[in-house]
């Protein structure tokens, strides 16, 4: 099966009644959904940790460079300033601070009246801001640092108080130390813009991978349904069963999908073997009613044709053999019924539902059930006045659980084809049947024993088959249906039989049931 046909579109998704069927790619959406959603809150969770991370770095590395500056500055404006008051000179120069000042910084000097005593960049129409509200906390004693813009750049301030001549003086004045953030805010959209272009990329991959990942996990999944669907079309309205020899490719992983697909597979071979099963079943049953059928069907047509030129020996042979052919088919068919009722797992027996309910709750009388049995048989044997011998073995009582007239019919088969498979008189001795209920490795066994005429090897595997008869056996009555019933039966309460057998020695059949 190709990978082309994994995922039909949602339009062709109908099922042969007609109805929609969900379409597969809801799930695969689904799944790529859930994993893009997952991807893309690690990629925003990463981000955000970068970006503050970036901006904390940068925002505390500005900070320190005016911090520096302002305290260079200072130093500064102290050494210059004049011990008698007002303090202020005519002029401040602050060469040190010319000579180091790093590039961009501004640093302004302004006393308690509001006069610029210094202005590092000179040019009187640009000002460092500065509000009433931080003149008073400034000139109070206390530090300020915040961030204002100036022709439409931001630009980080530092404003200290100038306390002279000793620093428990009042405030004569502040000094301004500005950082214009320009830089550190293009690096930051610089950085947010990459974050943005990376993580798109990386979530489109990611959903390219997942969508890719799931169709290909999913793969089984849709052959699956493709196969079913298949299946289901070609099944004509419980009429005929479609191509169960369809099978859906395995991957060579040993996964969760892989062991799904198994039990599939398996689920599809089963219903194959049993379809083909039942289809020769029906037509091995149709083969052998046919049979019978025709006899009885000639050898009418014959009568009616001859009824008066015909010797009324032949007549009375002809209605004979039609009779007999009655006998067979409806032993034939009391058999097929007994089957199928074994088969439904329902009360099979000639007993009435609620009889039989109430038996197969009590544990069963092995050793008595196989008594009446035995006598039953050896009524039979005298009354055909046959040599045979009907013989008790071992016999011990034995209780199992089961249905007792399920129980009755396995050991009426399996003596009825004893006595049948064996002849009354062997080229040594007398032809046996010996019969023996016992307890073996905590189970029930019940043993049937023949010295007739055995199975060949290679037909001993078939016996329990459906209608399958040996070329030995072919010489006597049967249908083929004994040993299958028997099986099942056996099956059914919980048990199995073993057989084992010598060509023209005999044959030992073991029934094996749990204790009750
Ligand atoms: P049938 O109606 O032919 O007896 P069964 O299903 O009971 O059908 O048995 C299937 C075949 O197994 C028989 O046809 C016969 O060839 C062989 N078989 C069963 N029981 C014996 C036996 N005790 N001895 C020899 N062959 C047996």
């Amino acid at each position: 099966m190709s990978s082309k046909n994994n995922l039909l579109p949602p339009s062709s998704a109908t099922s042969p009644s007609g109805a929609s069927i969900p379409s597969p790619r809801s799930l695969r959406v689904r799944l790529t959904l859930y994993y893009g959603t997952l991807v893309a809150a690690a990629l925003i969770f990463f981000a955000a940790l970068v970006w503050g991370l970036t901006t904390s770095v940068l925002y505390e590395s500005a900070t320190s460079s005016i911090r520096a500056e302002a305290r260079v500055a200072m130093a500064e404006v102290k050494r210059e300033l004049l011990p008698a008051p007002p303090h202020w000179p005519a002029q401040l120069s602050l060469h040190t601070l010319n000579t180091y000042q790093e590039p961009g910084i501004v640093v302004e000097v302004i006393d308690a009246q509001g006069n610029t005593r210094y202005d590092s960049d000179r040019d009187p129409t640009t000002r460092i801001p500065l509000n009433a509200d931080t003149i008073q906390t400034i000139l109070s004693g206390q530090f300020q640092q915040y961030q204002s813009v100036v022709a439409g750049e931001t630009i980080l301030v530092e404003a200290v108080p100038i306390n002279f001549p000793s620093s428990n003086s009042p405030a004569i004045g502040m000094l301004l130390v500005a950082k214009p953030l320009g830089e550190m805010n293009l690096a930051l959209s610089q950085l947010r813009t990459q974050l943005l272009i990376i993580g798109a990329i990386t979530l489109l991959c990611t959903l390219i991978g997942g969508w890719a990942i799931a169709a290909r996990a999913l793969q089984p999944l849709a052959e699956m349904a493709t196969t079913a669907r298949n299946i289901a079309l070609t099944t004509a309205q419980g009429t005929r069963i479609g191509n169960l020899s369809q099978r859906v490719k395995r991957s060579g992983r040993d996964d969760e999908m892989a062991q799904v697909v198994d039990a599939f597979n398996e689920m599809l071979s089963n219903l194959e073997k049993a379809t083909q099963g039942q289809r020769r079943f029906v037509a091995d049953a149709s083969h052998e009613l046919r049979a019978p059928l025709t006899t009885i069907q000639g050898n009418l047509a014959f009568l009616q044709k001859h009824e008066d030129d015909l010797p009324a020996e032949e007549r009375n042979s002809m209605l004979h053999d039609a009779y007999a052919e009655t006998l067979r088919l409806t032993q034939l068919v009391e058999e097929l019924l007994l089957l199928a009722r074994a088969d439904a797992n329902v009360d099979a027996t000639f007993m009435d539902q609620e009889k039989t309910t109430e038996t197969a709750a009590r544990p069963i009388e092995l050793d008595r059930l196989t008594l009446q049995l035995v006598r039953q048989f050896r009524g039979r044997l005298s009354a055909e006045q046959s040599s045979l011998k009907l013989e008790i073995g071992h016999i011990e009582p034995v209780r199992v659980p089961g249905n007792e007239e399920h129980l009755r019919q396995i050991i009426f088969i399996l003596l009825d084809n004893a006595l049948k498979y064996t002849p009354p008189r062997a080229e040594t001795e007398d032809g046996r049947v010996v019969i023996s209920v016992e307890q073996e490795d905590n189970q029930a066994v019940l043993q049937v024993c023949d010295t007739g005429v055995g199975i060949d090897p290679a037909e001993l595997p078939h016996i329990f088959e459906r209608f399958y008869r040996t070329d030995r056996a072919r010489s006597r009555q049967g249908t083929g249906l004994g040993l299958a019933i028997a099986k099942t039966l056996a099956e059914q309460a919980g048990g199995h039989i073993t057989v084992e057998s010598t060509p023209g020695h005999g044959s030992t059949f073991n029934v094996w049931l749990p204790l009750a």
